[in-house]
């Protein structure tokens, strides 16, 4: 773990919380350290031809963790929301990700928080897929925000993801061969009362292009970059469109997104840290750019090293449109277990989450499932409640659609409160609110033959009946029951074994 002085310091002002899970506050900006080869190379090499304009659509494999009994993942409202802010940050980059064959969920307590990088390097090398940048999402890596290994993948905390946070493309920027504009000041501490050294060193054990933690003196040296530009391509990031910055912890910017603390070089020449740097650790707000020689890099990288992330040939078209939802809306009342939620397809949709919740905050969900189709079943609900659903559309490389407008439905008054009888039967509710459907589950060897339901009123009228074959064991039957008079109604089915009656109210009827 590699922590700043100051992160400790802020560690210790942080009130305690009860949560397992570290917020941004309490983690490290970033783990990575280092400078890769290829980087280094590149000033002696002919630069890499890039036909600049064209989208370069880049294969992600993201693992989102979760404990050894399959709790605390990231929601996948959270985990969409992070990926559109990952194509966002990138959208002046012209590279693009997208999800290769969508993500893989892994339960696995330690690697979901795991102490040490070693121990991510064993999720990542356990896990990974070929020919796609690898991406986890875990409670706690190593005490920080992220953290990128250049021969095996990036980390990314829960509390520094979802939208408004730039953490996934801070990382990805290092998978790409980006070092922090402050290569060389991790860990340390800058101090503007004391001579700015010309020459850091720093420790980049587990950092190197290739797993080979056995160097003997895992240290490397940065020069420290001036303010006039004259050693730019040789001292810290070596990027010469990145100033000097000497800020290695979490920094506030003013209005035009500069460091509040003044810094000098090794000359003397005072400045003030760019914070609009993704690669910088000023705080999210300030962020919003890579520099144009720093994309040129990240796209050179696709175009050579990276090359097996790249594919050819994108046609999915953005996910654009809202869906509607077509049943169950207004309060519409539907059965306790079982109800079924429908809404259109939506263009270039592969995928929908679903929501449904008590609260219009959605704060708490009893239903958050993806589905191809467009219909879902909620499982069970409690009964005589309103509830609130959603859908949100997507595909492999579009997760910024929102939801849809909120619906609303109701439970039926009563749950079923008898076991079905001996043969299987059941009915519920026995109570019914005006047009609220009927359940019925009908004996097992009823199915695939013709069932005959009638309801007689009170006086012994006809006043419904049905003829039809069903295929499942629980059926739903919408009766006209807003257009009877309230009261008491007698239900009577006949299926291939026997008949079965069944006493019920109509409650608040004409
Ligand atoms: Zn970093």
């Amino acid at each position: 773990m590699r922590h700043s002085l100051l992160f400790f310091l802020l560690l210790a002002l942080t009130p305690k919380i009860s949560a397992q899970e570290p917020l941004k506050t309490q983690l490290a900006p970033c783990g990575t350290l280092g400078i890769s080869d290829w980087l280094k190379e590149s000033r002696f090499r002919q630069p890499v031809q890039d036909r600049s304009g064209d989208t370069m659509w880049v294969a992600i494999k993201t693992h989102l963790l979760a404990k050894d009994n399959g709790i605390g993942r990231i929601s996948i409202e959270k985990y969409l929301d992070s990926f559109c802010q990952l194509n966002e940050d990138f959208s002046d980059t012209d590279i693009q990700f997208f999800m290769k064959d969508g993500w893989n969920l892994l339960n696995e307590s330690d690697w979901h928080v795991h102490n040490t990088i070693p121990e991510g390097i064993d999720m990542m090398l356990t896990n990974n897929v070929p020919d796609a940048l690898n991406a986890y999402f875990v409670a706690d890596p190593a005490g920080n925000c992220g953290y990128n290994l250049p021969y095996a993948g990036v980390a990314i905390a829960h509390g520094c993801s979802g939208d408004n946070d730039h953490t996934w493309a801070h990382e990805v920027g290092h998978a790409l061969n980006l070092p922090h504009p402050f290569i060389g000041w991790e860990g340390k501490l800058y101090n503007f009362n004391t001579p700015t050294p010309t020459v850091l060193t720093y420790d980049y054990t587990y950092f190197h292009d290739t797993l080979d933690t056995q160097v003997p003196a895992p240290l490397d040296t940065a020069l420290v970059e001036l303010v006039d530009g004259s050693n730019c391509a040789i001292a810290a990031d070596r990027i010469c469109d990145t100033p000097p910055d000497y800020l290695s912890y979490r920094w506030e910017c003013d209005a035009e997104n500069k460091s509040l603390l003044k810094q000098k070089d090794p000359t003397g020449a005072e400045f003030y840290s760019d914070g609009t740097l993704f690669m910088s650790y000023a705080l999210d707000q300030c962020q919003n750019r890579f520099s144009p020689e720093e994309i040129n890099i990240m796209r050179a990288t696709l175009l050579t090293e990276r090359l097996n992330w790249v594919a050819p040939g994108i046609t999915q078209e953005p996910v654009t449109d809202n869906p509607v939802a077509i049943e169950p809306v207004q309060d519409q009342i539907v059965p306790v277990n079982g109800a079924v939620l429908r809404w259109n397809a939506v263009p270039n949709a592969t995928h929908y989450l679903v929501q449904a919740s008590r609260f219009a905050s959605f704060s708490f969900k009893q239903l958050d499932i993806v589905t191809t189709d467009t219909f879902a079943i909620a499982g069970q609900l409690a009964p005589n409640l309103k509830y609130y659903w959603r859908i949100r559309p997507f595909n492999n490389r579009h997760t910024c659609a929102p939801f849809s407008a909120l619906s609303s439905f109701k439970t039926s008054q009563v749950s079923p409160t008898t076991e079905p009888d001996a043969e299987g039967w059941r009915c519920y509710p026995s109570i019914l609110a005006p047009d609220q459907p009927l359940t019925i589950q009908i004996p097992e060897d009823w199915k695939g033959h013709e069932i005959r339901c009638q309801i007689y009123d009170a006086a012994g009228r006809l006043v419904w009946q049905q003829k039809q074959e069903w295929s499942d064991q629980t059926n739903s039957l919408q009766l006209p029951s807003g257009q009877w008079s309230a009261g008491v109604y007698l239900l009577t089915c006949t299926g291939k074994t026997g008949s079965k009656t069944e006493r019920l109210t109509v409650d608040g009827g004409r």
